[in-house]
């Protein structure tokens, strides 16, 4: 490919990004904050954001994670499914994994979790394994489905439902939290192409 010809090919795609993450921004407007989010939630859902992003910086999708207990970050995690080529790699099951080897189940169970994005089917089994009874999360599932444009069934699994089907309603979820935040750290690694 010649020079001139790349940079319009580039120039073209820069473009194409843009235009595509302002459309799909439009498709997803930011949910209220959960009325039971405290000023504590906020501080370590910040981090988690912070997580997010520093994972989109390595070539990872935009998902962070960390535990915290007695007012004290026990672990932080980041996904990293892409580099590491383990699939299974989300924010919070790679968190959980590592953190319940390295701490014990006992330590772990009674932390709590806060996660940049509503957590997958998977991490929800990874955190009810746990016994984690209490985690928040930032941005909604279904919202970030909208932002990749994904067609989204009529009646979406929410983490939420996932909880009380598996017999553990009582495990208090918070979210979302800052959703603003999170919709625009999704779209910009989408448009990085961060899928
Ligand atoms: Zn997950």
């Amino acid at each position: 490919m010649t020079t001139s010809l790349s940079r319009i090919v580039f120039a073209f795609a820069a473009l194409a990004a843009l235009f595509g993450s302002s459309l799909h921004a439009a498709k997803a407007t930011p949910l209220p904050d959960d009325p039971a989010v405290t000023d504590q939630d906020r501080i370590y859902m910040k981090r988690a954001y912070e997580l997010a992003v520093s994972a989109t910086t390595k070539g990872n999708t935009c998902y962070g994670a960390l535990l915290v207990k007695d007012g004290k970050v026990l672990m932080e995690g980041e996904n990293d499914a892409i580099t590491s080529g383990d699939t299974t790699h989300h924010a919070e099951t790679g968190l959980i994994s590592k953190a319940t080897v390295a701490l014990g189940r006992d330590v772990v169970s009674g932390a709590v979790l806060y996660t940049s994005t509503e957590p997958c089917i998977m991490c929800c089994g990874a955190i009810r394994f746990a016994g984690i009874k209490k985690f928040v999360y930032g941005t909604t599932a279904i919202q970030v489905t909208r932002l990749r444009g994904t067609k989204l069934p009529d009646q979406p699994l929410q983490c939420r439902e996932v909880f009380q089907r598996m017999g553990f309603g009582d495990v208090v979820i918070v979210g979302p939290v800052d959703e603003a935040r999170g919709l625009v750290d999704h779209a910009a690694a989408l448009a990085k192409g961060i899928r």
